[in-house]
């Protein structure tokens, strides 16, 4: 925000962010523009059928009462119909908007993260674009939920401008009797002056309030929502957190996020600039812009009066006259405010864009990797280096490493030192900054990217459990092979579990659906995460520091098992307990993010370097706990 006047949006480009906007909401959620634009057509069209049967009303009551009663009984007959048709429209866009907007918002910018380059995702100035777009719409409803709002209101304005005129047509072409000393109101300039006055009305009351609105533009927000966002929406929120807030009183940090970007001075509050604005500049523009709309009503009456009091109608057309043209005045008002807002939330439009125009730089080949019976295939990095988007520092340099089928790899290293960046180079999470990986000799880029990633089963250090059905997790799908799935979690060592569990494969994990659900620890979870891999059986198999969370025992049960699951697969683990992977046949060593020594654990052990220096260092830690205990 703050944005300088030179790079403000043009009116046609505004207006083609809004269109765009506007097609986003028509493929995403018809049914939430539909609704609304229904409910504010019927809102502009409702006030005009009783408005004008109380003037036929009036009229046939100060004309001696002739149809007084058919008026009287048509007066309240409509005003039944259209308040009851105003409440179940109402009542149906409500329900429309809570069903359909904030999931086809979250749509609109899931599909985007799901089918953008995972190193994009990954980027933090993405990451910033996200949380921007999330505040802005948090903040003041804007981006695309104010466009399909305001399309509706604009709809609206335009209906109440075309039954006004409807109905105000004939207080200009009805004459005021001949002779009448009033005839002067009939006179073109007359005419022309109150035209006139209602257009000099509606362009400056229009202009303050779109005044009033672009405080918001060159107001800056940002930095106490994204305090607010973050104490409120995910700080105090994340479960996982609760015993660390109870045990030091983080809630203390709620109170001064509060002070600090609600009521203080900083970003919200009376004291914050957009505040002050409100009752300075900001409402003394939308105050006049009112008192201005409202004089020009006073105008009205005057000229209608003084037409029926000369004789052209009666005095119950008054109150029609006054109301549709009230109501002309006030669409057309609206219609320029809209505008104005529209133009002004363009400028919220450009995050979001920016975010959903992200190109999908990953060349993705066209070779397909061939599901191999034999499932020969090897691996290759060759000079492979890495920096992160956004950092100049390399997280991987010069790596060379070549692995074959069926080897069982350890990678091995400090933390920092690169092992998980060579994980995400080998899934092609990212493609490297220098150098290339090969799989059977080719660039693995010309390989087709899904059936590449196909041949990895991974599983991340960070890696997270979904709160679905047991089975469903092992499978990820909600179909899946029953048989199987138990299978694999037997061969992962949660069998024991499993047959404790009343629901067995249907149990669902956590407790966000169902009060049932089932609480794993981190062990437990491990154990799901390694049948997950096991059930989808691909030829790589990737463990990243798969038994952080279990006990030295439970470790090396795991392993065990492991090694004999693998069976033909291609293993690579990942760990900095080196003891954890002596049954590789080949370890990597990684030290600021270099390969510095490679071989097997007798040769490395007797060699002096890295991982001589690491297993004696954890050597001595075991021993000492060990003694200890
Ligand atoms: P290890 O798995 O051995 O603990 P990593 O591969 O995670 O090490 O990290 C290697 C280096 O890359 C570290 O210096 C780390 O700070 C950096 N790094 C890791 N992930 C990112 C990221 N997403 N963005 C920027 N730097 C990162």
């Amino acid at each position: 925000m703050n944005k300088g006047k030179q790079d403000r949006l043009s009116f046609r480009q505004a207006a083609a962010y809004t269109r765009r906007a506007l097609a986003l909401w028509w493929s995403t959620a018809p049914e939430v523009l539909i609704s609304a634009w229904v409910r504010e057509g019927v809102a502009a069209l409702a006030p005009y059928l009783p408005l004008y049967f109380t003037a036929q009303l009036v009229n046939a009551i100060a004309g001696g009462g002739e149809g007084a009663w058919t008026m009287l009984a048509a007066l309240l007959a409509s005003t039944g119909a259209v308040a009851a048709l105003q409440a179940g429209v109402s009542c149906w866009d409500d329900t429309m908007r809570h069903a359909h907007q904030e999931p086809a918002w979250n749509r609109i910018l899931f599909e985007k993260l799901l089918s953008m380059d995972f190193c994009d995702i990954d980027n933090p100035r993405n990451q910033a674009l996200l949380t921007q777009i999330q505040q802005l719409r948090n903040w003041g409803g804007f981006g695309l939920n104010r466009v399909y709002r305001v399309s509706a209101e604009a709809l609206g304005a335009l209906l109440r401008l075309l039954g006004a005129v409807a109905l105000s047509v004939s207080l200009f072409t009805l004459p005021v009797p001949a002779g009448s000393p009033l005839a002067w109101l009939d006179h073109p300039l007359c005419l022309a002056g109150m035209a006139g006055l209602m257009l000099l009305s509606v362009a400056l009351s229009a202009a303050l309030a779109n005044r009033a609105e672009r405080y918001w533009n060159e107001y800056d927000g940002t930095q106490g929502n994204r305090g607010f966002s973050y104490f409120y929406f995910i700080a105090m929120r994340e479960r996982e957190r609760g015993a660390d807030i109870r045990t030091y009183a983080q809630d203390r940090f709620l109170e001064n996020a509060g002070r600090a970007n609600m009521r203080g001075k900083t970003s919200f509050g009376p004291d914050s600039s957009i505040g002050r604005a409100g009752r300075g500049p900001m409402g003394a523009c939308a105050a006049a812009g009112e008192a201005i709309s409202q004089s020009f009503v006073g105008a009205i009456y005057l000229f209608a009066g003084l037409k029926a009091l000369a004789g052209a109608f009666g005095v119950g057309s008054v109150t029609q006259y006054v109301g549709a043209l009230a109501g002309l005045a006030k669409g057309l008002s609206d219609l320029l405010q809209l505008i104005g807002v529209l133009r002004a939330n363009a400028e919220f439009l450009k995050p979001t864009y920016e975010f959903l125009d992200i190109p999908n730089n990953m060349y993705q080949g066209s070779l397909t990797t061939e599901k191999r019976s034999d499932r020969k295939y090897e691996i290759e990095f060759r000079d492979v280096s890495f920096q992160y988007p956004g950092t100049d520092t390399w997280a991987l340099r010069h790596v060379n490493m070549k692995f074959d089928v069926g080897e069982r790899l350890a990678v091995v290293g400090e933390n920092g030192s690169g092992k998980t960046t060579f994980i995400k180079l080998l899934c092609r999470l990212y493609d490297p900054t220098e150098g290339e990986i090969l799989l059977n000799g080719i660039d693995i880029r010309k390989y087709r990217y899904d059936n590449y990633l196909a041949l990895f089963s991974v599983v991340f250090q960070d890696f997270k459990l979904l709160s679905q059905p047991l089975g469903a997790n092992v499978a990820a799908a909600e179909g899946y092979d029953r048989v199987r799935a138990a299978d694999c979690l037997e061969q992962s060592g949660f069998g024991p579990r499993l047959a404790e569990l009343p629901k067995g494969l249907d149990a669902c994990l956590y407790r966000e659906f169902e009060d049932s659900g089932v609480e794993i620890s981190g062990g437990e979870a491990q154990k799901i995460a390694l049948a997950r891999v096991l059930y989808h059986d691909a030829p790589f198999i990737v463990l990243d520091e798969p038994t952080a969370a279990l006990d030295p025992e439970a470790e090396a049960e795991v392993y065990t098992k492991f090694n004999d699951i693998v069976e033909d697969k291609t293993a690579i683990y990942i760990s900095h307990r080196l003891s954890s992977c002596r049954f590789c046949d080949e370890i990597a060593v990684f030290d600021h993010g270099q390969v510095v020594q490679q071989g097997t654990h007798d040769t490395l052990v007797e060699t002096e370097g890295k991982y001589k220096a690491l297993w004696e260092a954890q050597a001595q830690y075991y021993q000492e706990k060990n003694g200890q205990t």
